[in-house]
């Protein structure tokens, strides 16, 4: 449990620092919740950027201020082209899909958020938000999101921010875990 609340801890603090640096007003924002402890619930080139434009989810990835290499992998995962294991299996890459979290099947949608890890992670993060709500399978999660992560508010731009990190530092733990075996969390 406690691995959950380091990484969402993590995210508090990256977001904040990305969100400070383009936006003061959101200072306000995060000093109110800056103990998670305390909340129980709670380019790539022009090449992509042509293709972007036709896609409904692109300004959950490619908002003014986001974070290049957290929107690369955002991106690279709304097009389910991250190297997961059903993928590689399907390649013949690799002989076995178990998720390092949980050894369910790993794809795009157990990664997020169907496995337990990250769903809690997401979880975190929207109750950070204030948004205390179930998580749901990745279609109807950004289902929400392009509905929900409208306009120029503070919260839409902390909740763009917060989902790409969310699924970079997800990625870079699962890798983490794949490659070394060790968690930065524990
Ligand atoms: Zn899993």
């Amino acid at each position: 449990m406690g691995n959950k609340r380091d990484i969402v801890q993590k995210l508090h603090e990256l977001v904040y620092k990305e969100a400070v640096k383009v936006r003061e007003e959101a200072a306000p924002f995060f000093a109110a919740h800056s103990d998670l402890s305390k909340m129980n619930s709670k380019l790539i080139c022009d090449e992509t950027r042509l293709r972007r434009d036709r896609v409904v989810w692109h300004k959950l990835v490619w908002f003014a201020q986001h974070v290049p290499k957290h929107a690369i992998i955002s991106w690279l995962t709304f097009l389910n082209r991250l190297a997961t294991r059903d993928r590689l299996m399907r390649m013949g890459v690799v002989n076995e899909n178990c998720c390092i979290f949980c050894a369910a099947e790993e794809s795009r949608n157990h990664l997020f958020f169907e496995c337990g890890f990250a769903r809690e992670v997401w979880r975190g993060v929207l109750a950070m938000c204030l948004l205390n709500q179930g998580v749901l399978d990745w279609d109807a999660e950004i289902e929400w999101a392009i509905d929900f992560m409208k306009g120029k508010s503070l919260l839409t731009f902390i909740l763009k921010l917060s989902l790409s990190a969310s699924i970079y530092l997800i990625w870079e733990e699962r890798n983490r875990r794949c490659f070394t075996g060790v968690s930065s969390y524990c």
